[in-house]
């Protein structure tokens, strides 16, 4: 079964440095420890969770419409 909550999601941090976490990290608030110093706290209205599941959503549409061809 897809999982969406172990969906990546990338989080920027102000310094410029890119850090992966999940849509469970999210879910969950996780705080990520950047390197430059900074705790990024994720939330679930987090931009960049959204944008996953954005990207989910596209993902499964484009599945369906697949589907529906391979079904005629
Ligand atoms: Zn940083």
């Amino acid at each position: 079964m897809f999982d969406l909550s172990k969906e990546k999601i990338d989080v920027k941090c102000d310094c410029g440095r890119k850090h992966i976490a999940t849509l469970q990290d999210a879910i969950n608030r996780k705080t990520i420890k950047c390197s430059c110093g900074t705790n990024i706290q994720l939330n679930d209205n987090n931009r960049s969770a959204r944008k996953g599941v954005n990207d989910i959503n596209k993902v499964f549409r484009d599945l369906e419409n697949t589907f529906k061809k391979l079904g005629k």
